[in-house]
């Protein structure tokens, strides 16, 4: 379903995705930084997604992208051209928004084809687009139907259609699966990577779900407050999370306080919580400014541990708080003798038979601890 060439895209270069760069990107409403001094390169062709918290500024960035809002300061260029200043419908990006916004009185083909009549393409050319749109999106046969007969992800395959139809080299799309539900949404997620892989657009993807940015995503950019925490391959943010506001907000993570007692090459020694078994951790687990006879904070993945004797001298003393079934996998949560929580995610439930009371070892891969020093906090941003 590749389309084929036609002289709407005669001029157009041989790669079907766009380079975005941004540099120093800075928006203010009164004394709130949406963002705040964002800077990040776009490569052609790829799927970057941003994800952050709700009023992270990732729909700000997305409308600075697209036109819709002026930056204060810093610069947008795509494809080599600066756009900052360009009015939003010069820079020909497809947009697909949270709700669809279709024109209501108008035709799904209609709906589709609008685009087209706004750039002056001739009828019968507009209809044969719209048709392949459609039939990218999987929707041959309803150009016919009115919106409002459509379902809700139906609805929004004709917003996707309508904005790739004119064939951009940029695809912006802010929140446009939340409106639906999880199998539509996951439905859905499938559909628009296979579509841009066929079509080799670059896509910008705001998102606050992490499922969603790190199974769609080629990378993924972590926002709070206006900042980019850190922009990495979805693998390398769920091993190597920059920062403790990365390494909390993806996945799960056991956070513990550890006392840095010296420094070694290549890594480092420190005491775990209630005063037990110091361990070393290698420089790859290290993160910031790590100081001998400092305070930081460790951070463990609940699935790295494992439940081992209590007497087991390689393993951390612990009693069991509580023991949650979650299908798959059983959480247990055991409490360290300082009274510090830490949470085990175990495989294959009916292997487990700790309960509430007893007393176990936790144990982990020496790689698996990450400690964070005092300036790798929420605040700093990944440079
Ligand atoms: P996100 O899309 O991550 O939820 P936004 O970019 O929408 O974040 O917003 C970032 C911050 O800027 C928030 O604090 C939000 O309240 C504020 N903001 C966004 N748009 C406006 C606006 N038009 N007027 C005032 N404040 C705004
Ligand atoms: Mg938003």
């Amino acid at each position: 379903m590749v389309f084929a060439a036609s002289p709407l895209h005669a001029d157009t270069s041989s790669t079907a995705g766009g380079a975005i760069e941004i540099k120093n990107l800075a928006k203010r409403y009164g004394s709130v930084r949406a963002v705040d001094d964002v800077s990040l390169v776009v490569r052609p062709g790829e799927f970057l997604a941003l994800l952050g918290p709700s009023g992270s500024g990732k729909t700000s960035i997305l409308m600075s992208i697209a036109g819709f809002e002026l930056p204060d300061s810093g610069s947008i260029s795509i494809d080599g051209r600066d756009v900052t200043y360009l009015p939003a419908n010069q820079r020909n990006l497809g947009m697909v928004f949270q709700k669809y916004t279709l024109f209501p009185h108008l035709s799904v083909r209609d709906n589709v084809a609008f685009g087209l009549k706004m750039r002056g393409v001739a009828k019968a050319e507009r209809l044969r687009l719209a048709e392949q749109a459609l039939a990218t999106v999987r929707l041959e046969g309803y150009g016919d139907r009115m919106p409002a007969q459509l379902s809700g992800g139906q609805q929004q395959r004709v917003a996707l259609a309508r904005a790739i139809v004119y064939r951009p080299k940029v695809l912006l799309m802010d929140e446009p699966l939340s409106a639906l539900d999880k199998n539509l949404r996951e439905e859905m997620q499938l559909e628009i990577k296979r579509l841009q892989s066929q079509l080799g657009i670059t896509v910008v993807f705001v998102t606050h779900d992490q499922g969603e940015a790190l199974t769609m995503a080629d990378r993924v950019a972590i926002l709070s407050q206006g900042r980019i925490q850190q922009l990495d391959e979805p693998k390398a943010l769920y091993e190597r999370p920059r920062t403790r506001f990365v390494a909390g907000f993806i996945g799960e993570t056991n956070f513990m306080p550890v006392e840095v007692q010296s420094l070694l090459p290549g890594g480092a020694l420190v005491q775990l919580p209630g005063g037990a078994n110091p361990t070393e951790v290698r420089a790859e687990g290290l993160v910031g400014n790590i100081v001998a006879r400092g305070d930081a904070v460790g951070a463990l993945r609940p699935e790295q541990i494992t439940l081992a004797d209590p007497d087991d001298p390689a393993a951390l003393r612990a009693v069991v708080n509580g023991v949650i079934y979650g299908g798959s996998t059983v959480l247990c949560v055991a409490q360290l003798t300082d009274g510090t929580e830490l949470r085990a995610r175990l495989p294959d439930p009916s292997r487990v038979n700790v309960m509430a009371g007893d007393c176990v070892g936790l144990r982990w891969p020496v790689e698996a601890l990450r400690v964070y020093g005092a300036d790798a906090g929420a605040e700093v941003a990944a440079s």
